[in-house]
Order: C-alpha cells, then sequence, then structure tokens
C-alpha cells in the first residue's frame, strides 16, 4: 500500500462493469477473504472479470503489491450473495503457483493481505481483527472451498488472523516518535487544518457517523443513503427514464 492510513493502494485499475456503485444503504460490516485459484496481478485479473461477471474491491498480487479494482464505497460482485457484497469489503489472495503445488500462497501476499485486512478495519470502525465478526471466508457465503488453504482450518489462516491483529494493535496504539527537533516541516505532510478538510470530505459522502443522510431517502431495510448510494440511485432513475 502506498498509505495505511488514507488506503491509498499501490495501483489503481477501476471495473467499468461487473459491479454495482454505491452499497445501496447498507453500511460496511466486515472484510471477506478470497484467493483468486490462479497467479494473478491487478491487471491480470482486471482482465479475467472483463468476461467473469465477477470482481472484488482489493488484489493482494504474489509480490505483496495492492490493486484497487472496485473503489470502497462500491459494491464488488464476489461473495455470490448480494447482502455479503454490499456489506463487505473483498479480498483477492493471488496464489503463487498453481494446482500442481496445491495452490500456495506467498509470505508477502499473506502478511499485506493481513495487514490490510486490519487497516480497513481500523479504518471503517469494525474492531480488533475476529474471524467470523468482522472477517469471514468465501466458503461462510456460498458452496466454494475459497479461500482453501486461506480459510478458517487451513494452513495458512491463523498466522494471518495474527498478522491482522498485530498490524491493528500498531495503528490503534502507535509506538511513541521522539518530538521532531524543530518544528515539523509541513509542506511534505498533513496539517491540521488538512486532516479537518479530509474529516469534513468523508462525513460528506458517508454522512454524519458514517450512517448516511436522511435528506437522501433510505433503503429497504430504512437504512439512510450514503452521498455515493443517493447518485447511483438517482442515476438508475435516469436511465430507467431513457429507455
Ligand atoms: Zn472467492
Amino acid at each position: 500500500m502506498k498509505d495505511w492510513e488514507t488506503l491509498e493502494p499501490d495501483v489503481y485499475r477501476l471495473m467499468n462493469k461487473h459491479y454495482t456503485p454505491g452499497r445501496g444503504g447498507r453500511k460496511i460490516r466486515y472484510i471477506v477473504r478470497h484467493h483468486t485459484a490462479g497467479v494473478l496481478t491487478t491487471e491480470q485479473v482486471w482482465n479475467v472479470w472483463q468476461t467473469r461477471q465477477a470482481s472484488a474491491n482489493y488484489i493482494v498480487e504474489p509480490s505483496g503489491r495492492i490493486g484497487q479494482l472496485v473503489n470502497d464505497w462500491d459494491t464488488s460482485w464476489a461473495n455470490a450473495n448480494a447482502t455479503a457484497n454490499a456489506e463487505s469489503i473483498t479480498i483477492e489472495h493471488s496464489n503463487s503457483a498453481g494446482a500442481a503445488q496445491d495452490w500456495p500462497i506467498s509470505d508477502a501476499t499473506i502478511e499485506e493481505g493481513a495487514h490490510l485486512a486490519a487497516a480497513l478495519c481500523r479504518a471503517y470502525g469494525l474492531g480488533r481483527p475476529e474471524f467470523g465478526k468482522n472477517i469471514k471466508d468465501h466458503k461462510d457465503f456460498w458452496n466454494t472451498s475459497c479461500p482453501y488453504h486461506l480459510a478458517r482450518g487451513g494452513k495458512y489462516h491463523q498466522r494471518y488472523m495474527q498478522r491482522a491483529q498485530y498490524w491493528y494493535d500498531r495503528m490503534a496504539n502507535p509506538a511513541p516518535t521522539p518530538a521532531p527537533a524543530q518544528p515539523e516541516d509541513t509542506d511534505m505532510g498533513f496539517t491540521d487544518e488538512d486532516r479537518r478538510i479530509q474529516r469534513e470530505i468523508w462525513e460528506q459522502l458517508r454522512g454524519p457517523g458514517g450512517e448516511g443522510w436522511p435528506q437522501l431517502g433510505q433503503n429497504a431495510d430504512g437504512q439512510n443513503l450514503t452521498l455515493v448510494d443517493g447518485i447511483a440511485a438517482l442515476r438508475r432513475d435516469v436511465n430507467t427514464k431513457e429507455k
């Protein structure tokens, strides 16, 4: 990742189809883990999903490089379950070799994937990573073995969860840093004013406390829509009227 705080990925390759704009008024509640059943980079998986009706929010490549394919505020088509798609951020973990080697996953992918899961748990207020609560597997929603060795009971699962908890604790309680000898040079970092503006933009997008905006209306479950959900609904209306 370029930035774990702002969740800036190493690379963006956003899908132009096979995802749903917005989240239909639902809140992000958990992370869903997948493996790709293939050795794939961000660009390669984007190509696969041009013809397959599928997508995920992120992929962690064999090198540990992280690509984003569907923005966090949009719904990926990963879990074969509409509710789980709308309520989750989905992470694909690439394998480092194929079926002949029984679909291994590299140490770098485990480490960066766990770090990403931790950063997402922190950014969306999901709490300390805990399997079954805020970290789930594809197989919890569909008759599949995915994410195979990464799934609960698999050979990578325990390490993944331990590293996710480690990174979450590190981010929640950053190690104290020595005070700078001189006032901080602000042109390389964010000032307090920058951070205030970032918070303001964030709140405008998701509504107060991430609860959506009452004036945008509600989904079938009575949850307020976010700004993105509102625009997505507007677009659906426009499309319907054009037909
Ligand atoms: Zn999967």
